[in-house]
């Protein structure tokens, strides 16, 4: 049966009698929008020769896109079947390397000032939900900073760093436990200061503690025989990260990341007109697949016995009756 499609479409909601922001001025316009989209009125009038189903009157209100927290207060939550838990908030900058910024706008990097972790504390608003910290260690003050955070049960992780194995390894004594991930914005490895990546196989982590570090798997932030090295050297701190930003999943094209314009194509995203990687697209399914592609390593059970092993991805064994 033929339906009837001005019934079916959403309404259009015409806002009158408001100001509306444009040119650099605020000008006496009316705003059209429908199913949460602004539109185009000549073009609604020229193409569907469509009124408004529903008019308002603003009263002479400036109309002004939504406020954005650029730190919005997120709580954290149990998943359930409305939707993932959120465990927490991972503030990733601004007290970083200006050398080592990556996608991260030089104009907002900060420094520890004398205020140390009140500059912190007055950069971030607010501490709650925050589950992870990135800085990086070889900042003035950042040891201070480094113990506040960990006192309260926050994770400080070392990134964006030009820190020398020593600086890294002091930040793991103030109670720094995890890497950013690692090999991407920080100093290469050298034989002679390995840098941040040191403190895999370092012997100054005090007893009883481990350093985890993140590891972008997607096959572009990181070769695979590097991820080889990191994992044969440190295999228990490995931790499998997609650094997605929000492209990830959309189509390839110009997207946004935060105010920067970012291209993506394939699994690469650079920021626009760059070479810079900004964050990664792939899923966190795309990362497991690729490092069990790319490494060794054993299928455990929960009483940690051995039940597959690979070897640069191929099953090289298994025990009898373990399906996979
Ligand atoms: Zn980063």
């Amino acid at each position: 049966m033929p339906s009837d499609k001005s019934t079916l479409d959403p309404p259009v909601f015409r806002f009158s009698n408001g100001w509306i922001l444009k040119n650099h001025e605020l000008q006496r316009e009316d705003l059209w929008v429908r199913d949460g989209k602004i539109l185009n009125p000549e073009k609604l009038f020229f193409d569907e020769k469509k009124p408004a189903d529903i008019r308002l009157d603003c009263r002479g209100c400036i109309i002004a896109p939504g406020f954005i927290d650029v730190l919005p207060q997120i709580c954290v939550k149990n998943g359930g079947p409305h939707g993932a838990g959120i465990l927490g908030v991972h503030l990733e900058g601004p007290f970083i390397s200006k050398e080592k910024r990556g996608a991260h706008p030089e104009d907002y990097l900060r420094t520890f000032e004398t205020g140390a972790f009140q500059d912190l504390l007055a950069t971030y608003g607010c501490l709650d939900g925050v589950r992870i910290v990135t800085l990086a260690p070889e900042m003035k003050r950042s040891s201070e900073v480094i113990q506040e955070l960990t006192k309260r049960g926050i994770c400080v992780s070392l990134g964006h760093s030009v820190a020398n194995l020593s600086q890294a390894e002091e930040a793991v004594h103030h109670g720094a436990t995890f890497i950013t991930h690692l090999f991407n914005a920080m100093l290469p490895f050298h034989h002679r200061d390995p840098g941040i990546v040191g403190l895999l196989t370092s012997d100054q982590i005090p007893p009883g503690r481990q350093v985890f570090y993140g590891m972008i798997s997607d096959g572009i932030h990181t070769n695979p025989a590097a991820l080889r090295i990191a994992h044969r050297a440190h295999p228990k701190g490995l931790v499998l990260v997609t650094d997605a930003i929000t492209a990830m999943g959309l189509a390839p094209g110009r997207h946004t990341l935060g105010q920067q314009v970012v291209e993506m194509d394939g699994l690469n995203s650079y920021i626009a007109g760059t070479t810079t990687l900004s964050g990664s697209i792939a899923t966190m399914d795309t990362c497991v697949r690729h490092f069990r592609k790319a490494t060794d390593f054993l299928l455990l059970n929960d009483s940690l016995h051995v039940q597959a092993t690979y070897i640069a991805g191929q099953q090289v064994w298994k025990k009898d009756g373990f399906v996979i």
